[in-house]
């Protein structure tokens, strides 16, 4: 049997990454800023980590990144007033808030927060509803990934069996309404949903976003199938040691599907240049 295809999320993303720095000198000689403000609260490795990559990202396509960092003790009042502060400061372009925060801070109140049209992470609620109208708007980055991946195996996505493995807000069910917007037939499933197997075997489009190592076996995927794996999960190997794998048994799967994203190198890059592209397209 033929192996799949790799959809290499590396290099998707730099040539997402090229088009914008061209786009942002352009910006740059019209002086419209493009600036990402980015606030992490406490000491999240996983946080410092992303602010870490996403200052690089930026500075890679000519962006201009500032993180403010507040200590672990900080209170929802210290989070809302940087906030208020980034909203009505006109030379930043783009804001988002690295997770998790501090119990103290209300997460979902700080999201909605943030001004719609700077709001590049897609998690202000009027964004995300926006998605339902078709309107234009900030679409989650994570989201937009898996649709430029899918679109990038050159698949038609109209009329398509797709299946999307996980429903959380800000992946599962905004991928299942865009999905939708592109007219296939969308089953989005859970933790709950019982024969699980019988939906997959049958999917043309299949999308993982459950946070589960090994969920997704070749025996539950349609030959032919196009498989984005969102899911990035640590686990030990046999060699004791650590190492991040996605929901897909990759090497399994890789016989069945015809296309396949690989994690590492999938969709985690791609969703650091739709974070780009947004902010990009906010500071436009
Ligand atoms: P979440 O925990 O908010 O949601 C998980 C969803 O998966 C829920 O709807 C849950 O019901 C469902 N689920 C759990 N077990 C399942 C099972 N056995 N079968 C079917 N559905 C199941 O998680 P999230 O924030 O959406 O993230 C999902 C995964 O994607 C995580 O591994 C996360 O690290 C990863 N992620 C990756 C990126 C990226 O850029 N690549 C971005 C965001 C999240």
């Amino acid at each position: 049997m033929a192996e799949a295809r790799i959809i290499d999320g590396r290099a998707l993303a730099k040539s997402v990454k090229d088009s914008l720095a061209q786009r942002v000198i352009k910006l740059q000689a019209e002086a419209i800023p493009v600036r990402l403000d980015a606030v992490l609260v406490g000491g999240d490795q996983g946080a410092h980590l992303y602010a870490k990559n996403q200052a690089k990202a930026c500075s890679e396509v000519g962006i201009e990144y500032k993180l403010h960092e507040l200590p672990e003790t900080a209170t929802h009042k210290d989070v809302t007033a940087i906030i208020s502060g980034l909203n009505a400061n006109s030379a930043v372009t783009a804001i988002m808030v690295h997770m998790p925060l501090p119990k103290a801070v209300d997460a979902d109140a700080i999201q909605t927060m943030i001004a719609v049209d700077k709001d590049v992470e897609g998690v202000n609620p009027a964004n995300i509803g926006n998605i339902v109208f078709g309107r234009r708007s900030l679409v989650p980055c994570t989201a937009l990934a898996v649709m430029e991946m899918i679109e990038s195996t050159g698949v038609d996505i109209r009329g398509k069996q797709a299946v999307c493995v996980g429903a959380s807000t800000i992946v599962g069910k905004p991928v299942a309404v865009l999905l939708m917007q592109a007219e296939a037939t969308v089953i989005s499933t859970n933790e709950y949903t019982s024969h699980q197997e019988t939906l997959t075997r049958n999917a043309d489009i299949l999308v993982t976003a459950a946070g589960v190592p090994n969920l997704v076996t070749a025996d539950l995927v349609k030959e032919g199938a196009v498989v984005i794996d969102v899911g990035i999960n640590r686990v030990v190997g046999e060699d004791g040691r650590k190492r991040t794998v996605g929901d897909v048994d990759f090497d399994g799967v890789s016989s069945v599907a015809g296309y396949i994203s690989p994690v590492p190198g999938g969709v985690g890059p791609m969703t650091v240049a739709m974070l780009l592209r947004n902010t990009v397209q906010a500071a436009n």
